[in-house]
């Protein structure tokens, strides 16, 4: 089974975000993943691993040529200088990478990022030619509470700078509770904040805002992708636990095989 056509939409996009999770070994499910594609098991998708930054550049060298793109996990807001253990945007770039994940929840968390580093960080990505995929997404407990639709509005307002087009921009709508446990939204609630954040994308950016591509993150599985990726205004998506390997991983991809 397939979702219905895309055609109308933008390309979709289905990247799998590492974490701090694989070693050289890990290449081969690339490889795999990499024949797979070129079998036709993405259809007109793109898509793109985000391997921790030890691997970026081993996986950009397998992938091209390839609809595999890479891209890194973070980034500093600046372009150099002496901030020890960290990684630019330009760094990325320089590896072959085309994305950066900014403003993940883990790194919200973990390393208190506020929607203001993670807009300076969207500017250096953009300066670098890389596309930033900015993450959001609300708490159980903001769920809870019935706030995620004013928190996300809250995030996207300080996390996207201004005048970013379609090309230099991908949003991920990744609710904190999904994230890992094996729980997601009903598709009704998906459809809602994904109407909220175009709504939300055109105001901001203009006639830009309707090509930006939307992703849904969290707990996505080769069982609930054809399903999630469905819903309108949901180009795609950005997985965590199921992209290690090229089975789960073209599994969630194989959603749009057809498409
Ligand atoms: C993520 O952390 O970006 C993610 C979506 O993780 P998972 O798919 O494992 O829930």
């Amino acid at each position: 089974m397939t979702i219905p056509s895309q055609t109308a939409r933008p390309r979709p996009l289905v990247a799998g975000n590492w974490k701090m999770n694989g070693l050289k070994p890990s290449l081969k499910e690339v490889s795999a993943m990499r024949s797979a594609v070129e079998a036709g098991g993405a259809g007109r998708a793109e898509l793109a691993l985000c391997p921790p930054a030890t691997l970026v550049m081993a996986v950009a060298e397998l992938c091209r040529g390839s609809a595999i793109t890479v891209g890194g996990q973070d980034c500093h807001a600046k372009a150099s200088g002496a901030h020890t253990g960290d990684i630019s945007a330009q760094m990325l770039k320089d590896c072959g990478a085309t994305y950066v994940i900014v403003g993940h929840s883990e790194r919200r968390t973990d390393h208190k990022e506020t929607d203001a580093d993670v807009a300076a960080k969207a500017l250096a990505a953009k300066s670098a030619g890389l596309v930033a995929i900015i993450c959001v997404g609300e708490t159980e407990a903001e769920r809870r509470a019935g706030q995620e639709l004013t928190v996300v509005a809250r995030q996207l307002e300080g996390s996207i700078p201004a005048d970013f087009t379609s090309a230099e921009l991908v949003v991920a709508y990744e609710p904190v509770w999904a994230i890992g446990t094996g729980l997601t939204p009903t598709t009704q609630d998906v459809a809602n904040m994904h109407a909220s954040i175009r709504g939300l994308l055109v105001k901001k950016l203009g006639e830009e805002g309707a090509g930006v591509r939307i992703l849904y993150g969290g707990s996505v599985k080769p069982g609930n992708a054809v399903e999630l990726m469905g819903v309108p205004d949901v180009d795609g998506a950005l997985v965590g636990g199921a992209s290690l390997t090229a089975k789960d991983f073209m599994g969630i991809a194989g959603a749009y095989a057809t498409a």
